[in-house]
C-alpha cells in the first residue's frame, strides 16, 4: 500500500499529464463528492471538468429518515458551495438511493418534491418490494415536476434488475428525455436504447473501461450516451470523464465526443 505521501506524488503526477493533454470541457453526471477532498475538486475542475451532478448517497444505512434529510440539505448547500470554490459547478441531485432506504423515506421523499432540482440517484439494488415501492414514487414526482432523474442498475444481477428497472420507469410515463439509466454495459445498453433513455457510461474499475466506452459509441453512436465516474468515497477514479474524452477524441470527430463528454448532459440537466 502506498503511503499518503506517495499517493499525494502519484495524483500530482496523474494531474500534471491531464493539464498538458489539451482536455476539452467535459460534464462527469455522477460523482458524490462528499467523498472527495478539495485538492482532487480542484483537481477535476482544473483538468477541464466544468459541471458534475453529485447525488445523494449515505454510506450506512442511515437509523432514521432526518439522516437523509440532513444530508441533502448539505449537499444543496455546502457541497454546491464547495463545489464553487474548486471551480467547479455542481448541480445536487436528490432522492433515496436504494441502498439508503429507512423506516420513514416517506419523510425524505417530502423533502425531495419541495426542493429537488435533479433527483438521484435513484434505482434498484435488489429490487425488492420496498425498493420498487421508492423508486416508483421517486418517479411519480419527477414526472410531476418535469425533473430530470439519474437510475441506478447494481452490479449483480445487472441485465435482470435492468429490465427491471426499465419496466418501473415505463409504467411511470415519465418523458424519455428526463431520464438517465445509469452504469450501463455493452450487455445493457440496448435494452435502455430500444426504450429511448440516455445510457450513463460509469468508467471505473469494476463498471466499464475506457476500451468499452470506445466500442459502445462505435456501434451506438453519441446521442444517448453520457460519461461519469461515480467517483466518491474511493482512491484516484475522479478524472475518467477527462481520460476517456482524451480517448475517444483520438479516435472519433471531436464535435461527436463533445456530445457525451458535455453536451448531452447540459440537454439533459438544463444548464
Ligand atoms: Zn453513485
Amino acid at each position: 500500500m502506498p503511503t499518503d505521501n506517495k499517493r499525494l506524488q502519484i495524483w500530482k503526477k496523474f494531474k500534471r499529464n491531464f493539464l498538458n493533454s489539451g482536455s476539452m470541457e467535459c460534464f462527469d453526471t455522477h460523482i458524490h463528492s462528499e467523498g472527495k477532498g478539495i485538492t482532487e475538486l480542484k483537481a477535476m475542475a482544473e483538468a477541464g471538468i466544468k459541471h458534475v451532478i453529485s447525488c445523494a448517497y449515505y454510506p450506512v444505512v442511515p437509523s432514521y429518515s432526518s439522516t437523509l434529510i440532513d444530508m441533502f440539505r448539505k449537499l444543496t448547500s455546502f457541497e454546491v458551495e464547495r463545489g464553487k470554490k474548486a471551480g467547479l459547478e455542481l448541480i445536487p441531485a436528490v432522492g433515496v438511493h436504494p441502498r439508503c432506504i429507512c423506516r420513514g423515506w416517506e419523510k425524505a421523499l417530502k423533502w425531495v418534491e419541495e426542493n429537488a432540482e435533479v433527483i438521484g440517484e435513484i434505482g434498484l439494488e435488489c429490487a425488492s418490494d420496498v425498493e420498487v415501492e421508492v423508486l416508483s414514487a421517486h418517479l411519480g414526482i419527477a414526472k410531476k415536476l418535469d425533473l430530470p432523474c439519474i437510475v441506478h442498475t447494481p452490479k449483480n444481477n445487472k441485465l435482470k434488475v435492468t429490465e427491471k428497472v426499465l419496466k418501473i420507469v415505463d409504467a411511470s410515463g415519465i418523458g424519455e428525455e428526463l431520464v438517465v439509466i445509469d452504469h450501463a454495459t455493452p450487455k445493457t445498453v440496448e435494452e435502455i436504447l430500444k426504450k429511448g433513455y440516455y445510457a450513463g457510461l460509469t468508467v471505473q474499475p469494476g463498471k466499464i473501461s475506457v476500451e468499452e466506452v470506445i466500442s459502445i459509441v462505435e456501434k451506438h453512436g453519441f446521442e444517448k450516451f453520457v460519461l461519469n465516474s461515480d467517483t466518491g468515497f474511493n482512491d484516484f477514479e475522479a478524472l475518467t470523464v477527462v481520460e476517456t474524452a482524451n480517448a475517444l477524441k483520438e479516435k472519433f470527430d471531436e464535435k461527436d465526443v463533445k456530445k457525451v463528454a458535455i453536451e448531452n448532459g447540459k440537454k439533459i440537466f438544463k444548464k
